[in-house]
């Protein structure tokens, strides 16, 4: 009998002890990642009140596609996707491994949805600017699902549903944008900031959240003028809908780091157990 326990037969028992939280993360500016603030101490602290991951799966912003795709490298490489930051910022590594059976095993499992493998992605600063605080070791193996932009948000939402299996089998699963995201409308010189319709937006959304309101949180009903004035495109609002799909009907929600800064990018996140 041994003898067929494949690779992944072995993945998947070694990850049937404990059930992951999930998480949504207001990623906000790369130089969080070579920071010390309040919101890098927020992801220190809440990775302490998750037991360690057997992997991870990030959905993050930055990987907006025209179709779903999932990193199945070996080594995935530390992707700087931003410009005009300083030397420091662009020396930044995250070597964290990949997890090329899992991968695979997902796009298997899903195979209502068509997520291909992709080989030349890695980790971009979604992703690695937070794990560098929440797992700084880079010693568990990471890998990403891209958005697929040509999709409706309930699209993105049925599949993180689909994603829910993976909980039990101890992968933490991160949706990593911004609850609010409109950089035009940034306020460079006011920190404390909150421009009313992003305000409003928030609240609305985390009064969507338990329970969870699909028509509100996948058809913006209701609520169309504040969501666009948040999100001018909805790449750093998606994250949230694969969160929330695989939180399930039953979750928990924790609210950590909630804030809106510059008037216009809030760094709230969440926690749903
Ligand atoms: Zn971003």
């Amino acid at each position: 009998m041994l003898s067929i326990i494949t690779n992944d037969a072995i993945f998947v028992f070694r990850k049937m002890s404990h059930r992951m939280p999930v998480l949504f993360v207001g990623h906000g500016s790369p130089m969080n990642t070579i920071e010390d603030n309040e919101f890098t101490e927020g992801w220190r602290n809440i990775a302490t009140t998750i037991q360690k991951p057997e992997a991870i799966l990030c959905i993050s912003a930055h990987w907006y596609t025209p179709s779903t795709m999932i990193t199945t490298m070996e080594n995935p490489r530390t992707i700087h996707d931003f410009y005009g930051f300083p030397s420091e910022l662009y020396q930044q590594q995250y070597p964290a491994p990949g997890a090329p059976h899992l991968a695979e095993r997902i796009s298997t499992a899903i195979n209502e949805y068509s997520v291909s493998l992709d080989e030349s992605w890695g980790l971009d600063h979604g992703t690695w600017s937070v794990l560098k605080k929440m797992y700084p070791a880079a010693n568990v193996p990471t890998i990403q699902l891209s958005i697929d932009y040509s999709k409706p948000l309930v699209y993105h939402y049925m599949l993180g549903r689909s994603l829910e299996f993976l909980r039990d089998e101890g992968v933490l699963i991160i949706g990593s944008g911004n609850l609010v995201h409109n950089l035009g409308a940034i306020m460079w010189n006011s920190p404390n900031a909150v421009q009313d319709w992003a305000r409003e937006f928030e609240e609305t959304i985390v009064e969507s959240l338990q329970p969870i309101n699909n028509e509100v949180l996948t058809n913006f009903e209701g609520i169309r003028d504040t969501a666009k004035k948040s999100h001018p495109t909805p790449d750093h609002y998606i994250p949230l809908l694969y969160a929330i799909g695989a939180a399930g009907d039953t979750g928990k929600l924790e609210i950590f780091n909630q804030k809106i800064i510059y008037g216009s990018l809030s760094m709230t996140s969440f926690k749903f157990e």
